[in-house]
């Protein structure tokens, strides 16, 4: 068996169509039938043609289904590839159509779905703090884990025991642990979701999604379902997404470890550093099940809080490694004041982006900015 490294790399090598070596960018939405009329498929059935020749770009396109192989070569359960995080999001919502949706204080965007669900369909929402004896069969948890923005870690396994004993389904975010950090089906989840934008993509230039899904009837009806909602990844994302996989194991290994490392240095000397008056992170986090869920290490995203909102403004501009920006997991630092993007955030917090940058630079520069 292969290692995770080797399979990002060679994961869908029977799939590659052509000598070259970085799979070419392919443009076409359409693709030629077959002259033989017996291996005609019909649209409707396309989802059976995973592999073989390719009808309709919306469907699938030779370098989606590389994707989706070479991830799911290394994660071990079927990948469906979308356009967006929110766009998996919207898919997951769209398969389990609960009637009680459970979920935490994490991503607004999926927040805002779930809203337009309970505009539209009189969806209702419960927090995960709540009584799950409102949840029935069928209805959905969603948990991010670890949380936005403050990495921190939630307990998947009692949340999951909860709902399971309701019937209800858990759909676990767990963009901001990605491989090998924790494995979210070891805990109960039903269905994993990543935004790709963020750690798979890992350079700030494409926009994508996934749903991991444990079998293949699931994974067959989320492709159907894809086909009407017209989701699929895009033909540019992809090839980017797969130049991406290449390196991922390295990025993602490096930029947990120097999270870790900076979060704990700041802890260390957070006396020095009057303005800081609290750091948000799994690895500073006591309960027991933080260790046994990530295994692979802590998220590459922190939070800290400051003593003011004007120094909080004012921390971005006086970093030199750190861009500041929304989002996160690319191979750039980066810190936003996240009430830009989260109205509900305090205007005290700033969100750390961790990147692959020089470990020690990373720690002098937030040390001086934070001492200025
Ligand atoms: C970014 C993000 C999303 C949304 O993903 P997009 O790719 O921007 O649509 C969802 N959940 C979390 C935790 C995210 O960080």
């Amino acid at each position: 068996m292969p290692g995770n490294a080797t399979k990002l790399v060679h994961g869908a090598d029977e799939l590659i169509r052509v000598p070259d070596v970085a799979p070419p960018i392919n443009v076409s939405t359409t693709f030629t039938y077959p002259d033989d009329p017996s291996q005609w498929v019909k649209a409707a059935d396309a989802t059976s043609i995973w592999g073989e020749r390719p009808i309709y770009s919306r469907l699938s396109h030779p370098n989606s289904e590389l994707v989706e192989q070479t991830i799911s070569s290394r994660v071990g359960s079927y990948v469906v590839a979308y356009s967006s995080g929110l766009s998996a999001f919207n898919a997951a919502i769209t398969h389990f159509n609960p009637k009680v949706l459970a979920i935490g204080h994490g991503y607004h965007g999926v927040t805002g779905i779930a809203d337009i669900w309970t505009r539209n369909h009189g969806l209702k929402q419960i927090s995960l703090e709540d009584d799950f004896s409102q949840l029935n069969k069928g209805d959905l948890v969603h948990v991010e884990t670890p949380i936005n923005p403050l990495g921190t870690v939630y307990d998947l396994e009692t949340l999951s025991r909860k709902a399971h004993e309701r019937g209800a389904f858990v759909l676990v975010d767990a963009t901001f642990g990605p491989p090998p950090l924790q494995d979210p089906f070891k805990h109960g989840a039903d269905m994993v979701m990543h935004s790709a934008t963020k750690y798979f993509g890992g350079h700030s230039d494409l926009l994508a999604g996934l749903l991991f899904v444990k079998d293949k009837k699931t994974r067959d009806q989320l492709v159907e379902d894809r086909v009407y909602l017209g989701t699929n990844i895009a033909n540019l994302e992809s090839a980017l997404l797969l130049r991406s996989l290449k390196t991922y194991e390295l990025r993602v290994s490096k930029q947990s470890q120097s999270a870790t490392a900076i979060v704990s240095y700041l802890a260390e000397h957070q006396k020095e550093i009057p303005h800081l008056k609290k750091i948000y992170h799994g690895s500073l986090q006591k309960d027991d099940f933080v260790a046994k869920q990530l295994v692979g290490g802590h998220s590459p995203v922190f939070a800290i809080e400051v003593d003011s909102e004007e120094f909080a403004k004012n921390l971005p501009g006086k970093l030199n490694y750190f861009y500041h920006a929304t989002s996160l997991g690319g191979v750039e630092s980066l810190i936003e004041w996240r009430a830009l993007s989260d109205p509900t955030c305090p205007t005290t917090l700033l969100r750390v982006s961790i990147g692959v940058e020089d470990v020690e630079d990373l720690k002098q520069d937030l040390f001086q900015a934070l001492t200025k």
